[in-house]
């Protein structure tokens, strides 16, 4: 086997290149092999290349003993919810995300609902490196079954969220996994619901699968001509959402991400809440604002649902629109986090782009340094030092992922591209000026390290 097979978010690569069916069934029996689950769920995202991968990694989970349950077509968050529900022993979903529509992926989730971590994946890369798969006996090969059990996620979130006000939303699944329950919920819950590019197409004829600012305009322009509240759109999977307000506005995924954190916090009268090393600082002033704490965890979900249920947090979230609501489960959830948005909205009294206002917005500079492949490592393993040296008066250092000091008025992280040969330096500043200094004196330490390392 070449590279590493398992990134951050499973394995991941271009169908029929990367990812092929024969690579889907020895991990599906790496995954019957690992787990020894009696019982695993699996489902699937709407890409052309799914249901062949599904049917592989069924063949490899049967092969190994596993009864299997297929759940159709259904988002990342719905399967690792039912994995739970109906207490399968894992739950493996085929999904590249929010990846171009050639992509598909692998992921797996344990029966607590969290995607399995590093020490996980690597054991599953172990087994199908050695090929030392537990098949069984002809006797005991699994069987398949098939059953939608969508109703219980919707019981669930009709029990646990209601809306008073009859919202105006649209909907843009993105020809993606929510496109059937995402306008059903909200339609549910009493939302005057127009939804566009809600029909299942693994092409993504409509828009590419991940929403942001620049994939989502006609949307933005749909919520501003007919005058509606908001607009949500979600991942190719489902396990991320970007709203637009009722403007037609995009809403930044940091403020946006902040004034939610802001508002649980208050409602909760404290609590933690998680999110990552690159979220920006307004998520601190609106958490700490209301009495909670902010733990940061390594970039990927995983670690956010991980740092969650540890620290039993009230809520986390990413910064690219990976909500985590742990009172539901321990996977972002794109659906849930619309429906409890638009419940913070309620209780706030506020149009979107009011409630997005109470997060203060800093600006961000980023730099990139060359950086050799072989160096880049332990050149952000030891500017540690010298950055603590140079910003004595520091509030936090962490090096949970890359090294990162949070200052007075400000932040420094400092990364090795888990990618391309480079280090990437971002920082936020209380003003763009801050921000550009701090940046200067970061830039000057990182390059220093570089050209001793090199000698
Ligand atoms: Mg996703």
């Amino acid at each position: 086997m070449n590279a590493k097979l398992f990134g951050s978010s499973g394995v991941r690569g271009i169908a029929n290149i990367d990812v092929t069916p024969n690579l889907a069934s020895k991990v599906g029996l790496a995954v019957a092999t690992f787990s020894k689950a009696k019982e695993i769920v699996v489902a699937r995202d709407t890409r052309v290349s799914g249901l062949m991968l599904q049917d592989a990694l069924v063949s490899g989970l049967l092969a190994g003993g596993a009864k299997t349950k297929y759940l159709g077509i259904v988002p990342t968050p719905v399967l690792a919810f039912l994995t739970r529900e109906l207490k399968a022993g894992a739950g493996v979903m085929i999904t590249a995300s929010h990846n171009p529509p050639q992509y598909n992926g692998i992921k797996v989730f344990n029966k607590d609902s969290i995607a399995y971590d590093e020490q996980d994946q690597d054991k599953i890369e172990e087994i199908v490196e050695h090929e030392s798969f537990s098949l069984t006996d002809w006797r005991n090969v699994g069987e398949a079954t098939s059953e939608d059990e969508t109703r219980l996620y919707l019981e669930t979130t009709n029990k646990n969220v209601r809306l008073e006000k009859k919202w105006n939303i649209v909907l843009d699944p993105g020809c993606g996994a929510t496109y059937e329950l995402a306008p059903l919920i909200h339609k549910q819950l009493g939302c005057n619901v127009t939804a566009i590019n809600a029909q299942p197409d693994g092409y993504f004829p409509a828009r590419n699968p991940e929403p942001k600012a620049e994939t989502l305009t006609p949307l933005s322009g749909i919520v501003r001509e007919l005058g509606k509240d908001i607009g949500i759109a979600y991942d190719g999977d489902g396990d991320r959402v970007a709203f637009i307000d009722e403007k037609g506005g995009f809403a930044d995924f940091d403020r946006v991400l902040a004034a939610y954190a802001g508002y649980i916090t208050k409602k909760k009268g404290g609590g933690i809440v998680v999110t990552n090393v690159e979220a920006s600082m307004c998520v601190e002033k609106m958490v700490e604002k209301h009495g909670g704490k902010v733990v940061r965890t390594k970039v990927g979900d995983v670690y956010l649902s991980q740092a969650i249920k540890k620290h039993k947090a009230i809520f986390g979230g990413e910064p690219c629109g990976a909500w985590i609501h742990p009172q539901f489960h321990y996977c972002p959830d794109g659906i849930l986090s619309s429906l409890l948005l638009l419940k913070a909205l309620e209780d706030e009294k506020a149009k979107l782009s009011e409630l997005i206002a109470q997060a203060p917005q800093y600006p961000t500079v980023r730099e990139n340094i060359n950086c050799g492949n072989r160096t880049k490592y332990s050149v952000v393993e030891k500017v540690g030092k010298n950055l603590k040296s140079a910003f004595s008066n520091y509030k936090e250092f962490s090096i949970v992922d890359g090294v990162r000091l949070s200052l007075e008025n400000g932040w420094i992280l400092v990364r090795a591209s888990g990618t391309e040969e480079l280090i990437r330096l971002t920082v936020e500043g209380e003003s763009l000026k801050t921000a550009k200094r701090i940046m200067n004196q970061s830039l000057g330490i990182v390059k220093e390290q570089v050209r001793r390392i090199k000698k």
